[in-house]
């Protein structure tokens, strides 16, 4: 195991299946997460430079069950404002003693803070649209859990796809295992990265996409990360990609419908988001348990 979670490829697929099988031990049957102080001595910093609801409050929820003391840093009210670099405000929060830094940052600069600040433990919480690996992991312990095997599973992602960091590490995630089909579909222009049929198949018509699927993850439009202003018509938008409950229809019956959050309801309609094979939910409990398996296991190395 390497001493940072930078990315999801940092992990083999050993490790994926090992950090999945860990996080179930912290549920419980009722809904709550087990708690154990196994880590008084340490402290973790949540350091957001991007808004986040459930990345960053799981963390924290996870950090405290373990028994962690944990800064939440608020990085509106923090130096960064007054013009002071990630680095210095990293270093300050090693010299205080902080262990682990969970960092989202819109930029990729965690790789050369973990080199600058050796002794943290650095996991990403989000890095631009590059990478989200405890959400890749988030996403295949749900897909296993309904599933039970990615064997011959048709996955089907639409959305914004271009912007999504929660994608890219999805695809680089499943990349260890066999499944029977990866359909990406979204808009053109915000597909461009996937049209490469080595990482799956795109397919722009939404009903021929979600034909036999058995699970379909559905991304927002990440408004924030168009560098250019975004000249579209949503109603347009949503005839052509939102998925709704006549849309379902293609996929298999029991297909289950993923979304990491935030949910717009222009990509998925209301009655899909609390539909009986909608996991979304699911998805954010199981971010405390992966989170708590995740903190662990690289507070311990
Ligand atoms: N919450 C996810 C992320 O941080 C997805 C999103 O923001 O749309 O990437």
């Amino acid at each position: 195991m390497t001493k940072n979670l930078l990315s999801i490829s940092d992990l083999s697929k050993k490790e994926i299946l090992d950090l999945i099988e860990f996080a179930k031990n912290f549920k419980l049957g009722d809904g709550s997460f087990r708690k154990e102080n196994l880590f008084p001595d340490k402290t973790v910093a949540n350091v957001f430079c991007e808004p986040s609801t459930r990345t960053k409050s799981s963390f924290e929820i996870a950090a405290k069950n373990l028994g962690c003391s944990v800064v939440g840093f608020d990085i509106s009210n923090s130096s960064v404002e007054k013009g002071e670099s990630i680095f210095e405000t990293v270093d300050a929060l090693s010299l205080m003693g902080v262990d682990l830094c969970v960092l989202r940052h819109p930029n990729s600069v965690i790789r050369d803070l973990s080199d600058y600040l050796p002794e943290m433990v650095f996991i990403n919480g989000g890095e631009g649209s590059i990478s989200h690996p405890t959400q890749a992991l988030i996403d295949l312990m749900t897909i296993m859990e309904f599933k039970e095997s990615l064997d011959g599973l048709n996955i089907v992602i639409v959305g914004d796809l271009d912007h999504s960091r929660v994608t890219s590490s999805f695809v680089e995630g499943i990349s260890n295992f066999s499944f029977g089909s990866l359909t990406f579909c979204g808009h053109p222009s915000m597909s461009t990265k996937y049209l490469d049929p080595a990482l799956g198949k795109y397919e722009p018509d939404l009903d021929i996409a979600l034909q036999d699927a058995d699970v379909v993850m559905t991304l927002r439009i990440q408004y924030e990360r168009f560098e250019e202003t975004l000249d579209l018509d949503l109603e347009e938008y949503k005839q052509a990609y939102q998925i709704t409950t006549e849309r379902l229809e293609q996929a298999k019956g029991d297909a289950i419908i993923m979304h990491p959050g935030p949910v717009n309801y222009v990509e998925i309609s209301e009655s899909v988001y609390h539909c009986e094979q909608s996991v979304i939910r699911n998805q954010v409990a199981n971010g405390v348990a992966v989170r708590m398996a995740v903190l662990s296991r690289f507070l311990s190395s």
